[in-house]
């Protein structure tokens, strides 16, 4: 399955927006313009998307780039990262990934 487009309401109506254009500003942020879809609105206007928290480490880390690694939280999607990259990393990597203690390794670095 192909990735979800990013998607948001027109917080004046609610009705569904369509992206107009984006440009990265940073690494971790993206801007998006929006126009709302519904014609009797017609409201324009910019969204910012920035990534916030790691929910699993690189295995390729770039120097200076630092994204906090959280606990999970409990209305998190949880998506196998199987169907979302297309590499066969195993089930005891992907633990191994996911254990307390590689997130406290992670954190010294
Ligand atoms: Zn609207």
């Amino acid at each position: 399955m192909a990735g979800k487009r990013f998607s948001m309401r027109c917080p004046h109506c609610r009705s569904a927006t369509r992206t107009i254009t984006s440009k990265q500003l940073s690494d971790l942020v993206r801007e998006i313009y929006l126009d709302c879809m519904n014609v009797e609105c017609l409201w324009r206007g910019v969204a910012q998307v920035g990534i916030v928290r790691t929910l699993v480490p690189s295995m390729t880390p770039a120097k200076g780039v630092s994204i906090p690694m959280v606990e999970r939280r409990s209305n998190d999607i949880v998506v196998s990262h199987s169907t979302t990259v297309g590499n066969s990393v195993s089930a005891a990597a992907q633990n191994e990934l996911r254990s307390p203690s590689f997130a406290k390794r992670m954190s010294l670095n």
